[in-house]
């Protein structure tokens, strides 16, 4: 497959007149595609929901598309419950899938009627103390051992810091029942980024099974299942994209077989996909500024793992375009670089690009998930702005980049420095 940009350079070059590189640049038009062909993915299922991951892209505006377009919101964190708040998702929006929970976290998704997807079994004791039990519960699972699809190991849960095994899932239901809970939820998240279509299907005929040997034991009430995160993204140019109608599909024949049967034909399916629903549809803008010749060749960015880290943190594949020499032989091997005083500050390492000069605008493809999200400050690098690439061709600032005064805010100068620190 070859992979193009969402723009072209020509537009690219008039965004640039206006937000300097780096950025992210985020593609509406795409974003509202593809949460409208995962909806009809799993149209077959009434309850269906999905609940945007918010860690993947934490920016208001973005969230704001994915609401208009019926998603609701899967938090992790306070701040991330407060945006929530903010952006008017309410109750049944608001899913809270956290582990090692502070309590006021707890108090806060109460406060908003969210549900809560309790990731560990002592959880239960301190929910009940610190919040109450509600009525509507979802617990986390986790089976152990290795996930396989096809004989094929895809992660391995077993070593995975969440969830409940089944013993405590099956204890815990008749704990929560008792303590007041009728309506149920299981939860697990077993491998990521996966582009194989049978991850869904695999991992939801899993928990259908676990679900009916949960009510039938415990006598709880499961009415939904939630597949969490995991479908992955092309982010090579081999791989092939994930068929989302296919996936869909599947989980409806191991919903069929499965829950049906058993007379739970009234569950719902809940997602918390992140990656899958912002990742191609963001990438970043950097412009070439740097060249080194020694034992290789290095093109150095403005932009830097502070930007975006998966290729630092995971040695992530992210593919590159030198934008207006999309037909240039690539020719030159390069490892391009961003400017941070840490080796592993490469978005690419041996990559065949064409020649590239100084001015170069570059684009670093599928960043729109865990991208902008990851950034940090190393090296007191600041943080780059986001833009919204509107349906209409317009553009818009979403997030500014940060200035001196950002990195300075948590620090308390008592005038030291206040001369220096303009914003
Ligand atoms: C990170 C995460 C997700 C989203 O994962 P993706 O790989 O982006 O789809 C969903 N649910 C939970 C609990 C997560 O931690």
């Amino acid at each position: 497959m070859i992979k193009r940009p969402f723009v072209d350079l020509e537009k690219l070059k008039e965004i640039v007149q206006t937000y300097p590189t780096p950025f992210h640049l985020y593609d509406e038009a795409g974003i509202r595609r593809n949460a409208r062909r995962l909806k009809k993915a799993f149209a077959w299922n009434p309850g269906f929901k999905e609940y945007f991951a918010v860690k993947a892209t934490p920016n208001p505006t973005i969230l704001q598309i994915l609401k208009e377009e019926g998603c609701g919101i899967d938090c992790s964190s306070y701040t991330e419950l407060l945006m929530a708040e903010t952006l008017g998702f309410r109750g049944d929006d608001i899913m809270f899938s956290s582990n090692v929970t502070p309590h006021e976290d707890y108090q806060l998704t109460s406060k908003l009627g969210g549900t809560i997807n309790l990731d560990d079994f002592t959880d239960i004791e301190t929910l009940q103390e610190v919040a109450g039990i509600p009525e509507t519960i979802s617990c986390r699972y986790n089976p152990g051992g290795d996930f396989q699809i096809d004989n094929q190991i895809m992660d391995t849960p077993g070593e995975a810091k969440y969830g409940f095994t089944y013993d405590q899932l099956e204890s815990g239901c008749r704990i929560l029942k008792s303590k007041g809970a009728r309506y149920f939820g299981i939860h697990a998240f077993l491998a990521s980024n996966t582009v194989a279509n049978e991850y869904y299907p695999v991992l939801a005929r899993i928990l259908f099974q676990t679900a009916v040997k949960l009510q039938r034991a415990t006598g709880a009430h499961i009415s939904f299942i939630n597949l969490s995160g995991g479908v992955g993204i092309p982010y090579h140019p081999d791989q092939k994209e994930t068929d989302i109608m296919a996936i869909g599909d599947g989980v409806r024949k191991a919903f069929e077989e499965v829950l049906v049967p058993a007379g739970m034909g009234d569950v719902s399916i809940y997602t918390e996909l992140g990656r899958y629903m912002l990742g191609p549809y963001g990438c970043l803008i950097t412009t070439a500024m740097h060249e080194k010749h020694i034992y290789k060749e290095y093109i150095g960015l403005d932009a830097c793992a502070v930007d975006l880290m998966r290729p630092a943190m995971y040695g992530a594949y992210h593919h590159i375009t030198v934008m207006g020499k999309e037909a240039w032989p690539c020719n030159c091997m390069y490892d391009v670089t961003g400017g941070l005083c840490e080796n592993n500050d490469k978005f690419a390492i041996d990559r065949m690009l064409p020649k590239i000069e100084i001015g170069d605008l570059i684009v670093i493809h599928d960043t729109g998930a865990h991208g902008y999200a990851m950034g940090y400050n190393y090296n007191g690098k600041l943080r780059s702005a986001e833009i919204l690439l509107r349906e209409d061709g317009a553009t818009e600032c979403i997030r500014r980049r940060e200035t001196p005064a950002d990195y300075f805010a948590t620090l308390d100068f008592t005038g030291l420095f206040r001369e220096q620190v303009k914003v």
